[in-house]
């Protein structure tokens, strides 16, 4: 008898336990600016869980690093240098503000082309490109007809336009919450890591973009093997925009309904 016991309290536990992790808030984590270190790229790769990696199209490892990336199982995107207020140093494949519509699409598919596996893709500097509405919605158009690509705001501006024109051309978006390593110490960089965890726990899901500095590889290092002890789960970042847009309901209900 006591077996039994035993055995009922396990089969209503297992479903329990499992629903629980599944339902834990979600965070995603971007390290931007990778392809020229080939080394730092691979320390990122080598974190454990989902860390994405944005690569530079330019760079003498872009292509590399995308392979590496997607063989290892984790999501590549295209971290696409643009135009920024100040005048920023943008390496090659920049989008900028004298651009034509056709132009702005040439950059987008050459630099496309060097970084394979590409799922998506989020900007570098770009707070000049990305508050104005022409532009963005070329770069948005250009997304949609392409295998139905992501874009990631970075938010390099508060008043950036990007998620707006994604959504009304119709692309899946989303953006960045936190910026892990503004202040490369550990100390600050942890600081940001749990204050991604504090928002994933208060609205549900966080997404946070970090460097391929060796403070921020080893705070993430540390960290990320404790995170379902802090109450999150890390996801690739199509899942937080599949999550944040309501697509896993939509999935649920017509499997449920095929039923
Ligand atoms: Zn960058």
């Amino acid at each position: 008898m006591k077996r039994l016991h035993f055995y009922l309290l396990f089969l209503l536990l297992v479903p329990f336990n499992i629903n629980a992790e599944t339902r834990l808030p979600v965070v995603s984590i971007i390290i931007d600016d990778l392809g020229q270190d080939l080394q730092a790229a691979q320390q990122v790769i080598d974190l454990p869980g989902s860390v994405v990696s944005a690569v530079l199209p330019n760079t003498k490892h872009a292509q590399q690093v995308a392979f590496l990336t997607h063989y290892s199982g984790k999501e590549v995107i295209l971290h696409q240098p643009m135009q920024s207020v100040a005048g920023n140093r943008l390496g090659g494949g920049a989008i900028v503000l004298d651009m034509t519509r056709q132009q702005v699409w040439k950059t987008l598919e050459s630099n496309l082309n060097k970084i394979p596996f590409a799922v998506g893709m989020n900007h570098h500097m770009g707070s000049l490109i990305s508050q104005h509405p022409g532009h963005m919605s070329w770069i948005m158009e250009y997304l949609k007809q392409r295998s139905d690509l992501f874009y990631i705001d970075s938010r390099t501006t508060k008043e950036t336009v990007a998620q707006q024109l994604a959504s009304e051309v119709g692309v899946r978006n989303t953006r960045r919450n936190v910026f892990l390593d503004h202040d490369v110490t550990e100390q600050a960089i942890s600081y940001q890591l749990h204050r991604m965890i504090r928002l994933a726990r208060r609205d549900g899901s966080a997404v946070a973009i970090g460097h391929p500095f060796p403070e921020t590889i080893s705070v993430l290092r540390r960290e990320i093997p404790h995170f379902a002890e802090y109450g999150v789960r890390l996801v690739p970042v199509s899942e937080v925009i599949a999550l944040r847009n309501g697509e896993k309901s939509r999935v649920v209900e017509v499997a449920g309904k095929a039923k």
